[in-house]
């Protein structure tokens, strides 16, 4: 089995994972859009026994959001969101998919928790794209 890499931010977080993950959701749930601040999350999950840190796993603080199997791992550095153990009792690990420094062979398969998504998020799927930041 290939394993793919991953980092955080500034470096100091590094681990490696097989690359055969179970499944690959994008979560639109509040507790998402707070942990990453932004749309959604984009959520691997991959059986913890194919997941090894390589760097850096001293550098990480995790918070568990009160109520629900949600939580969000972070290097203390530069605060990039970063794989932890899900809290559901699946023994799977949650990565986030921008810290992969390559290529998943997994395409995402669902928008979840889709009514809790940004007001905004329909009409950002109609925005104008640009190559850099837009002039004017
Ligand atoms: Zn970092
Ligand atoms: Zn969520």
């Amino acid at each position: 089995m290939k394993t793919v890499k991953g980092s955080c931010l500034c470096g100091k977080v590094t681990y490696q994972v097989e690359n055969d993950f179970q499944k690959f959701h994008l979560c639109h749930c509040t507790q998402c859009q707070k942990t990453t601040g932004s749309a959604h999350a984009s959520n691997l999950f991959i059986r913890a026994n194919q997941f090894s840190w390589l760097t850096g796993q001293t550098e990480l603080q995790r918070y568990d959001v009160p109520g629900r199997a949600i939580s969000q791992a972070f290097c203390t550095t530069c605060g990039c969101g970063m794989p932890y153990l899900s809290k559901s009792g699946s023994g799977m690990m949650v990565i986030p998919a921008g810290s992969l420094d390559q290529i998943p062979e997994i395409s995402p398969s669902s928008h979840i928790f889709w009514h809790e998504r940004a007001s905004w998020y329909d009409e950002a799927l109609g925005a104008n794209t640009s190559e850099d930041f837009p002039s004017g």
